[in-house]
C-alpha cells in the first residue's frame, strides 16, 4: 500500500529544463562550444561544476580547467537568473490535489537549496508542501544519482520503503530512487525517451503527469 510520495522538483513538479537547457547551450556558444540539449538532460541532477567537467571530458578528451569551469558556471546562472519564473509541469496541480484529498503524505526530494523554495511550493501548490516534508541541498552532503536524498526521506517520513513511490523526470533522478530500495516511477517531462528513465533503473515510465495520474486511479492507489 504506498502511503507517501517523494516528488524531485526540477522538470517534475516545475517545467523548468527547457529553460536550464536554452541557458546552457547559450553559455557554452558564447565560449565557442557545442552543448548538445540530450546531454543537459542526461545530466540533470549534477552540480553545474560537475556538467561542465563531464562535458569536456566527453567531447574534448581532458578535464575541464578551475577557470573554465568558474567563467562557464557564472555564465550560465547569470542567464538563468534573468528568466521568468518556470510554470508547474502540466498536470501536476491536479495529481498532487487528489494525493492530498486521498490523504497521502506528499514530499519534495530535490537537489535545490533556494531559501525560497517553499514559498514557491506554496504559491504554486496551496497547502500540499510543508516544511517537515522536504529534502534539499540542506540535508544532503552527496546528492542524486546517490541514494542519500531518497533515503534521507525514507528516514524523515518514519515509512517503510515498500510504502513510498518515487516520482522523477531525471535518469540520474530514476537511479537514485531506485538504489534507496523505493519504487520509481519516470515521467519524460523532456526531450528524453521513457526507455532512457527505464534504463536508468524507473520500475515504470510515464510520458506524462496526466498518464501517470490513470495508472494510479486504475491501480486503486487513488480514489475515482
Ligand atoms: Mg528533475
Amino acid at each position: 500500500m504506498f502511503t507517501t510520495f517523494f516528488f524531485d522538483m526540477d522538470g517534475t513538479l516545475f517545467d523548468s529544463m527547457p529553460m536550464h537547457a536554452q541557458c546552457w547551450e547559450e553559455a557554452m556558444g558564447h565560449y565557442g562550444f557545442q552543448f548538445p540539449q540530450r546531454d543537459v538532460y542526461l545530466n540533470e541532477g549534477r552540480t553545474g561544476q560537475a556538467v561542465i567537467d563531464e562535458f569536456f571530458l566527453t567531447y574534448h578528451n581532458r578535464h575541464a580547467t578551475n577557470d573554465e569551469i568558474e567563467e562557464l558556471y557564472n555564465y550560465k546562472t547569470h542567464l538563468f537568473e534573468v528568466q521568468p519564473e518556470p510554470p508547474a509541469v502540466n498536470g501536476v496541480a491536479e495529481l498532487l490535489e487528489h494525493l492530498h484529498r486521498d490523504g497521502k503524505q506528499v514530499y519534495v526530494v530535490t537537489g535545490s537549496g533556494q531559501l525560497s523554495l517553499l514559498n514557491r511550493l506554496e504559491r504554486h501548490f496551496p497547502g500540499i508542501f510543508a516544511k517537515e516534508r522536504m529534502v534539499t541541498a540542506f540535508d544532503c552532503k552527496i546528492g542524486k544519482p546517490h541514494p542519500e536524498p531518497y533515503l534521507k526521506a525514507i528516514e524523515k517520513s518514519g515509512i517503510a520503503p515498500e510504502q513510498g513511490m518515487v516520482i522523477e523526470n531525471a535518469p540520474l533522478g530514476c537511479t537514485s530512487g531506485h538504489r534507496a530500495g523505493l519504487f520509481t516511477v519516470g515521467i519524460n517531462t523532456g526531450i528524453l525517451t521513457t526507455q532512457d528513465l527505464i534504463d536508468a533503473g524507473a520500475d515504470i515510465a510515464f510520458d506524462s503527469m496526466e498518464q501517470f495520474h490513470q495508472y494510479l486511479i486504475s491501480q486503486n492507489v487513488l480514489t475515482k
